[in-house]
């Protein structure tokens, strides 16, 4: 199939969201087709335009591309030969100025948001991560053991894929298409794989940086936030300063995730890159208080602020008793532990809440060496919003949790906590709400005994810090969406103090963000309204594998330092996985980049040709049904039907060495070897196959290949002489 051919079946996937690329492309295309255009010159001129927006479809336009189609459509809409391609050409300014930003996206990214330009459509992994990081690419090179290749292509999207390799929440994972057929590529974990790899191997480079162009820019708060936007704005030539109030970067990632599931090795070597890229760092000064922003406009001329403070407050229970009794906030507890002050913070330990924060909390008590550790949270297990794995873990360490359990006191003598009084809790549903609500049980109370209460019921961004700045009605720093820019100009902000308590990845995303709308900023173009749409970072093949082995390769277990020795240390729990693991994992990656899931193969296997052999269940969303890559070979002739069909070039069909390969994004589905004429040698296909042609040219009343098999040219020859008609078969791919 040729790309110009293409178009046409992109025109037929139904469920694509509308993109005003696309739907300018088929205007086009239907009003060429349709006739309306009667007069050579405006036909000609709409052509030209339709190819050229077509060029921007199919993630092969330039930057000349776009003016290029706005001249035409100018003369388009002034054409004085017909009222029709005045229409037309009107028709299609309008579409190009409603959607500039969308028009240059495509040019710029490569890629289509809503998938509708066939080719340009990310993977559902990539549109997951809220930095938008290229993972079909960057997994595909860590199986071809390309490290340091990998992380080059993670960093132009996050600059920290080793803390995300270990730390990350993973909503790629969450996407991958390859989890409706058993479960998701570990992409998490191979990431961490491939940044340990590369910087052990000294690969672990940072990219080049543009000449500085003179304009200061200064960060407040050293957390992934802002470190993400110092990293990308000194790439582009800035001069960036962070100011953290404490005595070394990573903000929560240093502060609040315990080492034992983040060494502060891996921090340290990954913000140290952004000290190589010339970013300095203003450690222990608090700002708002050490310095303002008044002083940093007049006596140090910085021009730009991005604020990006995180949410270091915490909730209180406020319940009796907690005024009373020394309580130690969970974010405080986590704090002191990760500045060195380890001290058991009591014997009989309860923490309250039920997210990731409590049961860090809790694992550090064990291994502080509490004796005892309840983690107490008002909804059931179920409804917890930890991390399963987390709460696994902390219960082989020895945790107990105390579920349904709303708090009603802290109750002590002299001074001293001796118990924490609580109420049964049952769930209801209540109107208009997306979770289940505990409410108490009359006459349930029951007491935990402890001499420590920690709170971790979530936190909140510092009022005090930048008061002038406007807020949300959660208290968080208001900003534009895209831009990132609060409503004082030249201000920026992102991560949790914007989202409130988020995550790393989401703090990354909101960072790079910022950068980029800071050099807008300093460069008057106006901010976009758009989100931006991830960036496709490399076309790369795909890795060659056979169904058996795609279908038996299983995602690896990740092996852990053994629970009694975690009890007494705060060495890394995750020990990693081996460089084999890790390949074969990449392996497993379906390529979602390139097989966007259309369906065409399908129908055309079982409605055209009647055969039925691809049974991709995974490929519907809605309704997945099993899949097992093996049974394909079963029923499939070899007619590369499939192949040809295919909009995206995923589905391929090959002749080598004797044999007709059909594979789907590497995985081979079917291998049958080839039949080659017996009169002149030609390949002619699979025996499968030439039966199969075999009985349509029955149906037309030749029996000349019954006997032999004779490639089409020979039997032309033959039939010239018996008068038969012949049918010819679907070229092949070389
Ligand atoms: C215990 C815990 C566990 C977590 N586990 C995970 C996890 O496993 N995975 C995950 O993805 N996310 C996790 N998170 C969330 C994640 O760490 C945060 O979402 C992320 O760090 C937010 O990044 P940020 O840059 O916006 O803010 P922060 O990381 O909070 O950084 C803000 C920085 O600003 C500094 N600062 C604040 N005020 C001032 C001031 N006035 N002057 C100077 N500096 C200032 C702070 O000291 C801090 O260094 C966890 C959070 C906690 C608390």
């Amino acid at each position: 199939m040729t790309e110009s051919q293409a178009p046409n079946n992109i025109d037929q996937l139904s469920t694509a969201p509308p993109c005003p690329v696309n739907d300018t492309r088929l205007r086009l295309d239907r009003n060429i087709a349709g006739g309306i255009l009667s007069h050579p010159r405006s036909r000609r001129i709409a052509e030209e335009i339709r190819d050229l927006v077509n060029d921007v479809a199919w993630g092969r336009a330039g930057n000349d591309h776009i003016p290029a189609i706005r001249e035409l459509v100018e003369e388009l809409a002034m054409d004085p030969n017909a009222e029709e391609a005045r229409k037309l050409g009107l028709q299609v300014k309008a579409d190009l100025k409603d959607n500039q930003e969308v028009f240059e996206s495509h040019v710029q990214t490569r890629n289509c948001a809503n998938g509708a330009c066939t080719r340009l459509a990310p993977a559902p992994c990539q549109t997951a991560c809220p930095a938008g990081i290229d993972v079909p690419t960057y997994v595909t090179l860590i199986g071809q053991g390309k490290y340091a290749e990998a992380i080059e292509i993670i960093r132009r999207d996050n600059p920290f894929p080793w803390v995300c390799g270990l730390v990350c929440t993973r909503p790629c994972e969450y996407m991958c298409v390859r989890g409706r057929i058993d479960t998701p590529v570990s992409i998490k974990s191979i990431k961490a794989f491939a940044a340990e790899r590369a910087f052990s191997e000294g690969n672990y480079a940072n990219p080049l940086k543009a000449a500085s162009n003179g304009r200061k820019v200064c960060i407040v708060g050293a957390g992934p936030a802002g470190m993400t936007c110092a990293y990308y704005l000194s790439l582009k030539g800035y001069d960036v300063t962070v100011i953290e109030a404490m005595p070394s970067a990573g903000g929560m990632m240093l502060t609040g995730i315990p080492r034992y599931r983040l060494p502060h090795e891996v921090i340290d070597r990954e913000a140290a890159m952004l000290e190589d890229l010339g970013v300095k760092f203003r450690f222990n000064t608090v700002f708002d208080v050490d310095t303002t922003i008044d002083r940093l406009k007049k006596e140090e001329g910085f021009e730009a602020f991005f604020i990006a403070i995180g949410a270091q407050r915490c909730w209180d229970l406020n319940i009796p008793g907690e005024a009373e009794f020394a309580t130690i906030k969970a974010i405080h507890f986590l704090r002191n532990m990760a500045l060195g002050i380890r001290r058991r913070p009591g014997r009989r330990v309860v923490i309250v809440g039920g997210g990731n924060v409590a049961i860090d909390a809790a694992r550090s008590c064990v291994r502080l060496g509490c004796e005892s550790v309840t983690v107490a949270y008002r909804r059931s297990r179920d409804e917890m919003p930890a991390d399963i794995e987390e709460v696994e873990q902390a219960e082989e360490e020895g945790v107990t949790f105390s579920f349904l359990t709303i708090p009603k006191a802290i109750v002590g003598e002299n001074g001293r906590i001796t118990g924490f009084d609580c109420q049964r809790a049952r769930l209801v549903a209540k109107e208009g709400g997306t979770r289940l609500s505990p409410v108490p049980i009359a006459d349930s109370d029951f007491i935990i005994d402890c001499d420590m209460v920690i709170p971790a019921i979530g936190q909140r961004v510092d009022d005090d810090i930048y008061p002038e700045l406007k807020r949300t009605r959660r208290n968080t720093i208001e900003v534009a969406s895209v831009s990132m820019e609060t409503r004082t100009p030249g201000v920026f902000s992102a991560g949790d103090a914007v989202l409130g308590p988020a995550t790393v990845v989401e703090a990354i995303g909101g960072g790079k963000r910022a950068a980029e709308g800071i050099d807008r900023y300093f460069n008057g173009i106006p901010q976009p309204k758009m989100p931006p749409v991830p960036v496709r970072r490399k076309r790369l093949g795909c890795i060659e594998v056979p169904a058996a082995a795609k279908m038996t390769l299983k995602r690896p277990e990740m092996p852990h330092l053994i629970p009694e020795r975690r009890k007494t240390t705060f060495q890394q729990v995750e020990l990693g996985l081996d460089e084999h693991a890790v390949q074969n994992e990449a392996r497993r990656c379906l390529r979602c980049d390139i097989c966007l899931r259309c369906g065409k193969c399908i129908a055309v296997c079982r409605d055209k040709m009647g055969i039925d052999a691809l049974k991709l269940g995974y490929f519907d969303f809605d309704h997945p049904v099993k899949t097992d890559f093996r049974k394909i070979a079963d029923r499939c002739i070899g007619c590369g039907a499939c192949a040809m069909n295919c909009p995206n070039h995923a589905m391929t069909i090959k002749d080598k060495d004797g044999e007709r390969i059909l594979s789907l994004c590497g995985t081979i589905l079917n291998r049958q070897p080839l039949v080659c004429c017996e009169q002149c040698g030609a390949v002619m296909g699979p025996r499968r196959y030439l039966d199969f042609v075999q009985k349509r040219v029955e149906t037309v009343g030749n029996d000349i290949r019954v006997k032999r098999d004779i490639c089409d040219n020979c039997l032309r020859e033959q039939s010239a002489l018996s008068g038969a008609e012949i049918s010819t078969s679907p070229k092949m791919e070389e």
